[in-house]
């Protein structure tokens, strides 16, 4: 027999086309079944995100932006904090509520603070006998500094806020996601950051000369469903 053909006779033997069989049955088995079974996680995060979506304490779903307040006992909408001094949770109905009074408390504060300072620099200290009104007046002012410096340094966080679309819960979220992402080097945005003016329609709403009317929250709908950054490209 020609030597070719018995080369040949010898690679094709029944042992080596079983073993070739094989070895493409598990090619094309890891490339086509298991390896995208492994890289498509569609099955495994859709299974994440609906567990996500349910709140573990109220057993309810539980849309975007929203967080389970433990003081309130209950899910609320777009969440920014529990805030001790009204006792209550801010969140999507109440923000921009809070947002206002925020701001007139800060005008109110400055006010008494400019008010003050006319008033200390205006009286006759000399004519005044004892030191009772003295030490009055330190702490007067020491309170009322205070709470203007307090009250600006809120209202200027929320201003913030605002300009970005955010929460504070997400400010701190967003935090660890830049974080995160860093370390993979990608970078990260909020996406709920639409652009400044829109952010703030979005929350003070669309008729600027209505921004400070606390009541006025026509615009205001359902807090389930938010724009995001992916919407508009
Ligand atoms: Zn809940
Ligand atoms: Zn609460």
């Amino acid at each position: 027999m020609n030597p070719i053909m018995v080369k040949a006779k010898r690679c094709l033997s029944l042992p080596v086309f079983a073993v070739l069989l094989l070895m493409i049955f598990l090619y094309y088995t890891t490339i086509f079944i298991f390896i995208h079974y492994w890289v498509d996680t569609s099955h495994e995060s859709s299974k994440d995100n609906a567990e996500r979506k349910k709140c573990d304490k109220c057993f309810a779903y539980k849309p975007p932006r929203t967080h389970h307040c433990r003081v309130c006992r209950r899910c609320v909408l777009k969440m920014d904090h529990h805030c001790l001094w009204i006792n209550n949770c801010v969140g999507y109905w109440n923000y921009k509520a809070f947002f206002v009074f925020a701001l007139y408390a800060t005008i109110a504060s400055i006010h008494s603070a400019v008010l003050f300072i006319c008033c200390v620099y205006h009286k006759n200290w000399d004519s005044v006998k004892g030191s009772l009104l003295k030490i009055f007046y330190v702490m007067y002012g020491t309170m009322l500094m205070a709470m203007t410096v307090t009250l600006l340094t809120l209202f200027g966080w929320h201003v913030y806020l605002v300009l970005q679309n955010m929460t504070t819960i997400e400010y701190y979220e967003a935090k660890r996601a830049k974080w995160l992402a860093a370390k993979s080097g990608k970078s990260y945005r909020h996406p709920f950051n639409i652009g400044v003016y829109t952010n703030i329609t979005s929350i003070l709403g669309p008729n600027m000369l209505k921004w400070l009317c606390p009541t006025a929250v026509g615009h205001l709908k359902d807090g389930v469903s938010f724009a995001t950054i992916r919407d508009n490209s």
